[in-house]
């Protein structure tokens, strides 16, 4: 037993089907909010979910509510292309992510809960010798925090993943940089597995709570005013994602962050054709094959701020034409289904966790791309300054002083520009 819950295994599946499925019971409560609680998340997604789970599993904190305008696990935890990797350059990220994927590697066993982690590696394209020079020095950097990185040469890539294009490439592949660690998740089980066993430990999920803004005084959080009443709480914790800025706002704040649209593919199911993901080189595409055979992938975002989860057709063409570049056999595929997520795109591209200026008051948001992948270790890290007001190691340069100091974490390279990142 989790927490009053059956345990999950091969034996109870069994013994269900032999019981007619009696044995099953719902895998999370539905409670009316209490009037108070000690902390208030707000966003049921993957880090608000990951939070809950890791206060009250880390730090005894149980006297918990997570708060969520829809329903668990909608937003983009459950739109995303699955893809669980550490291989930063630059440190701030790089123990952050390297945090994530060492949770990553022991969830399903933390939660009791087939998140279907599959560490079938991530391989970066090089397609110049001066692609080449730079992935060995991010690589470099990936060993040194003490993540696993290799550098394949064309023959290696070609071995590995022969339905790319090695014949006639507009741009051809020179090698690439593999991070075997590295892999896909099922995004919505993450989500369902955390929200699980943190309400074994006691935490309220209240769904269909839109939080609607905060209570004040003296500078000093007390409560967030919601569809379902007001609720006081000690701490708030903001993990909303997309709506990071627009949430802020009700408490005054005015943060670096701008909300974009992010598009992703699915193809039909096809035979075995990608081992593990690849990214393109020569442009922003990424892809892997789903365990129901799927081509899953995207690209660049759509450019333009908004907030309307779906994208627009030049983010289409863009993403196509990148496929048709890398992999032309793309081109007989059916795509099923494409969808689109709100993504909050920081000035510098990477996340802030940090305290705010309202007492109290929590930030997690600012995730861009890389959101999914970093949901542990955003939840731990998260869960960690709530409790106990100081920063984790891992997160130790994730704080919001980077904007006023200019000592940001822009991976790309790209300048305080957020659809560039
Ligand atoms: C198409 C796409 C592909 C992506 N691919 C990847 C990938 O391959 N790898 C990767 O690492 N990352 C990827 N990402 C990014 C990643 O999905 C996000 O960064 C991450 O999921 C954000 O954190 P979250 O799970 O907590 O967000 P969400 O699931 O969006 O959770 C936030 C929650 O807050 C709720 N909320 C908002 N406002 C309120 C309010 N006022 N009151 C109460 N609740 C509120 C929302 O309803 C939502 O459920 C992708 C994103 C998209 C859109």
């Amino acid at each position: 037993m989790q927490g009053g819950l059956p345990r999950y295994s091969a034996w109870a599946v069994v013994r269900n089907a032999l019981t007619g499925g009696r044995g099953w019971r719902p895998v999370w409560r539905e409670p009316a909010p209490r009037p108070a609680y000690d902390v208030v998340i707000v966003g049921g997604g993957g880090h608000g979910l990951a939070t809950a789970w890791y206060l009250a599993k880390n730090h005894g904190v149980t006297n918990v509510a997570v708060l969520e305008r829809g329903y668990l696990g909608g937003g983009n935890v459950g739109r995303n292309t699955t893809i669980v990797r550490a291989n930063y350059l630059l440190k701030g990220n790089g123990e952050f992510y390297s945090h994530s994927l060492k949770l990553w590697e022991g969830l399903e066993r933390e939660l009791n809960y087939n998140v279907m982690m599959s560490q079938r590696g991530v391989l970066n394209l090089a397609h110049s010798d001066g692609q080449m020079d730079a992935h060995a020095r991010r690589g470099n950097a990936m060993r040194m925090q003490g993540d696993d990185a290799e550098l394949l040469d064309r023959e290696a890539v070609r071995a590995g993943w022969p339905f790319l294009n090695f014949e006639d490439a507009r741009f051809p592949i020179h090698g690439g940089l593999l991070q075997r660690r590295a892999g896909t998740a099922r995004h919505d089980a993450v989500a369902w597995g955390y929200a699980r066993a943190a309400d074994a430990r006691g935490v309220d999920l209240i769904q269909e709570c839109a939080v609607t803004g905060f209570r004040v005084e003296g500078g000093r959080v007390l409560g967030v005013e919601t569809a379902k009443g007001f609720i006081g709480a000690r701490k708030v914790g903001i993990a909303v994602a997309g709506r990071t800025s627009r949430v802020a706002a009700m408490a005054g704040l005015r943060l670096p962050i701008e909300s974009h649209v992010l598009q992703a593919y699915v193809t039909e199911g096809l035979k075995p054709v990608l081992p593990g993901v690849v990214t393109f080189g020569m442009g922003h595409f990424y892809i892997s094959q789903s365990d129901k055979g799927g081509l899953v992938f995207g690209g660049d975002l759509d450019f333009y701020n908004s907030y309307a989860a779906r994208g627009n057709l030049p983010g289409v063409e863009q993403v196509m034409e990148a496929a048709m570049a890398l992999m032309p056999m793309i081109g007989r595929a059916r795509v099923l289904r494409s969808w689109g997520g709100i993504m909050d795109m920081t000035m510098d591209g990477s996340p802030i966790i940090d305290r705010t200026p309202v007492e109290g008051l929590y930030l997690n948001g600012g995730w861009c791309y890389g959101g999914f992948k970093a949901t542990p270790a955003s939840g731990s890290c998260f869960a960690h300054l709530i409790a106990t007001g100081e920063r984790h190691p891992a997160a130790a340069r994730l704080g919001l002083e980077r904007f006023a100091t200019g000592r940001v974490l822009d991976e790309e390279g790209t300048g305080a520009q957020p659809n560039l990142h």
